[in-house]
C-alpha cells in the first residue's frame, strides 16, 4: 500500500527528531489525523515560531525571548558566581532546586571528537571573555559526568587558567561533587541529587 504523500512528508519530518524511529514516526503521524484541526493549527504555529521568537542571550547564551535573558537581567542574582552547563535545559534543573542564586553560562554541547565537536563549536571563548572582563568569585563547571563532559571541564579549566590571571582577578574553579551517576546527564538528575552535588563541589 502506498501511503498518502502528506502523511509520508510528516513521517519523514518526525523521523528526523532524536529518538524517533520509523515506527514511532508512523504512529504519531496517523495519530495526528484524529486531532481536531484547531489543535493541529496551534501545534504547527508553535513549531514555526519556536525559533523565530527566541534568541540566545548575548551574555550567558541561554535561550530567551529577550536579550539579555531574565536571569542575566535579574539584579538580585549574584553575578560573581557562574555555573557552566552543557544545555539550556540544565538551567531548568538548577532553577528547580531553588538553591542557586548565581548566573549561568550555556555551552550548547560538549567536546566530542567523534561527532566533530571541538571547543570552537561551543561557547567556551565567550565564557573566557566573561571571566576576563567581569569580577568573578567562582566558576562552577557543571558539565555532565560523561566522558565528553569531563573532557570539556578539563579544557575549560585549562583555558581559564591560561587567560584570566592576565587581568589580575583571582577566582576559584569548582566541579560538581559526586551524586550524579557517572555517564548520566544533569537533565535527569532529581533536585535532591543536584543540591547534594552542588554542596559537595570540589576545587579544580
Ligand atoms: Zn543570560
Amino acid at each position: 500500500m502506498k501511503i498518502a504523500k502528506p502523511l509520508t512528508n510528516l513521517i519523514d519530518s518526525f523521523q528526523k527528531l532524536p529518538g524517533i524511529g520509523p515506527k514511532t514516526a508512523q504512529r504519531l503521524s496517523y495519530y495526528l489525523l484524529h486531532v481536531p484541526q484547531s489543535e493541529l493549527d496551534n501545534f504547527s504555529n508553535a513549531l514555526s515560531r519556536v525559533k523565530k521568537d527566541t534568541k540566545l542571550c548575548g551574555i550567558c547564551r541561554n535561550i530567551s525571548e529577550d536579550d539579555p535573558c531574565p536571569i542575566c537581567e535579574d539584579n538580585s542574582r549574584e553575578k560573581i558566581t557562574i555555573t557552566v552547563v552543557e544545555q539550556p535545559l540544565d538551567i531548568l534543573s538548577f532553577e528547580k532546586t531553588g538553591k542557586y542564586d548565581g548566573v549561568y553560562h550555556v555551552l550548547h554541547g560538549a567536546i566530542n571528537p567523534l561527532d566533530n565537536i571541538g571547543p570552537d563549536e561551543l561557547y567556551i571563548e565567550d565564557l573566557i571573555g566573561r571571566a576576563e572582563k567581569n569580577k568573578i568569585k567562582e566558576i562552577i563547571i557543571a558539565t555532565n559526568p560523561t566522558m565528553e563532559g569531563e573532557v570539556t571541564a578539563m579544557y575549560i579549566t585549562k583555558r581559564l587558567r591560561e587567560s584570566v590571571p592576565a587581568n589580575g582577578d583571582v577566582f576559584i574553579i569548582t566541579r560538581l561533587g559526586r551524586g550524579i551517576p557517572t555517564g548520566a546527564t544533569l537533565e535527569f538528575a532529581d533536585e535532591a541529587t543536584l543540591i547534594q552535588a552542588m554542596e559537595g563541589r570540589r576545587s579544580l
